[in-house]
């Protein structure tokens, strides 16, 4: 039985899906005015996760993310800059070039850590109609007014507003009165449809009935998950900051326009803690992806990384942890290659053994996605004196559609790439030495080669470094 964290009931639950077998799932993805940080994708790893349980569970998931070009402004309030626009204006460049740059690079950074795409991207200016087809639905419906910047949601009209996260109204009227000038009529209250400024022409804008503007944020992901996945279904996510307003906010619209429940179960992925490190982009000072490689880590050292976290925890980054994650990895890996290079076949006779590691690993990834403990379950395995090479590849491979740390298709060459010069210079000086018949010197820096943590061994190309 697969169960989930609910931040609705605040428990785990039982997933039950609308339709047996299937899901329709919703991931709030980037805003593309700048680079995702390891952060970022700390998230968008932990939704890959549920994908794949969820896949792993024979559950057929209909997965949409969207990309948010537009309307995400610089403040949770609704006031100040588009955050695309403004980072447009300082790049000078179009917040067209912006859009298509930025995804390009989280595109390739996805890739990178084999989070599996989602069958559909939703890009928010190509559903501008839908937006305003919803802001037309709340109109109709009495829940909005109007200021001087915009059409606004009235929260006060909405019995259970903030169930999702369970909002004090009445306490945040009393700590919002002093900043709360705005003509909102209640602390909660969002825009839905922002003017733009008279005096200001936006790069994206649109014609719509009250004035030429652009969307709220919230309202793409309510308007485009209603387009693809229909106006109830089984899962929507993101991380733990758009419980209290993005989410809330999608809930009030969805539920006030449709008529009916949103969605079933929200999970939601707590943050990565950079301690000192600043993890915001509006300070230019973050960590990317890139980072990490520039430093000399793979991608995957840093996928690896994140499966040591259940991911309701916080994450503390450091450098050190990173590296005891690379270590693991490497560790894996080189067990992984070694057992490949082996011609043993699974027996007959381990099959109810097999058996019982699956079964413990599905109910460690089935007790809301818990990875460290599935980890734990997959080093008892390859620690397990009773199976052959091949019964344990069997396992890792099957564990490894979950984890997705490419174990299936490593091969020795790849491995070489990440061998540092240095060794590789040490390796072709052996070769250099027997071809000489100089096997003393061979075999010393076959030695040096060991003490620097890598084994040669000879092969029919000339030789095959792997990590020790
Ligand atoms: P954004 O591009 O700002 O819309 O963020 C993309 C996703 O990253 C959202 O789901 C955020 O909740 C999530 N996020 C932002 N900061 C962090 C962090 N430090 N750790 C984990 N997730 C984060
Ligand atoms: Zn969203």
């Amino acid at each position: 039985m697969l169960k989930l964290f609910n931040t609705l009931s605040r428990s785990k639950e039982e997933f039950i899906p609308v339709s047996p077998g299937k899901a329709g799932m919703y991931s709030c993805g980037p805003t593309v005015y700048n680079y995702q940080h390891i952060g970022n994708f700390r998230t968008f790893f932990f939704e890959d996760i549920l994908l794949r349980v969820l896949r792993y569970n024979g559950i057929e998931v209909k997965y949409v993310m969207n990309i948010t070009d537009v309307g995400h402004l610089v403040s949770d309030q609704d006031e100040g800059e588009d955050k695309m626009e403004k980072s447009a204006k300082q790049l000078g460049k179009s917040v067209f070039e912006l859009s298509e740059f930025y995804t390009g690079f989280f595109f390739r950074d996805r890739d990178l850590l084999n989070i599996i795409p989602p069958d559909i991207y939703t890009k928010a200016t190509d559903y501008i109609k839908e937006q305003i087809d919803m802001v037309k639905c709340l109109e109709e419906k009495g829940f909005t007014y109007k200021t001087s910047d915009g059409i606004y949601f009235d929260t006060s009209l909405l019995k259970d507003y903030g169930k999702l996260a369970k909002l004090d109204i009445e306490g945040l009227k009393e700590g919002a009165r002093i900043e709360f000038s705005t003509e909102k009529k209640n602390i909660t209250d969002f825009a839905l449809w922002k003017l733009s400024p008279e005096n200001e022409k936006r790069q994206m804008e649109w014609e719509s009935p009250w004035g030429i503007g652009f969307p709220g944020w919230h309202i793409e992901c309510s308007a485009m998950s209603k387009a693809i996945l229909g106006n109830h279904f089984d899962i929507h996510c993101g991380g733990v900051d758009h419980i209290p307003i993005h989410h809330t906010n999608e809930i009030a619209q969805s539920e006030a326009c449709n008529g009916e429940k949103f969605v079933n179960y929200w999970l939601h992925g707590e943050f990565l803690d950079m301690g000192n490190e600043k993890m915001s982009k509006s300070t230019g000072r973050f960590i990317t992806l890139q980072t990490l490689i520039d430093k000399g880590y793979s991608p995957l050292d840093y996928r690896f990384f994140l499966l040591t976290a259940h991911y309701r925890r916080k994450q503390k980054f450091t450098f050190e942890a990173l590296d005891a994650a690379k270590n693991g990895y490497n560790n894996l890996k080189s067990r992984v290659l070694n057992m490949k290079s082996s011609d043993e076949k699974s027996r007959d006779a381990s099959a109810q053994i097999i058996s019982d590691y699956k079964i413990s690993f599905t109910e460690k990834i089935n007790d809301d996605l818990n990875m460290p403990e599935a980890m734990a379950v997959l080093w008892e395995a390859v620690k397990d004196n009773s199976l052959n090479d091949g019964e344990k590849l069997d396992i890792i491979y099957n564990f490894d559609k979950v984890f997705g740390l490419g174990l299936e298709s490593l091969n020795s060459d790849d491995e070489k790439s990440e061998i540092p010069d240095e060794i590789k210079k040490l390796a072709e000086n052996r070769t250099e030495a027997k071809s000489q018949k100089d096997f003393k010197k061979a075999d010393e820096i076959r030695e040096l080669v060991k003490q620097k943590g890598y084994d040669i061994s000879d092969s029919k190309e000339g030789f095959t470094i792997r990590k020790i």
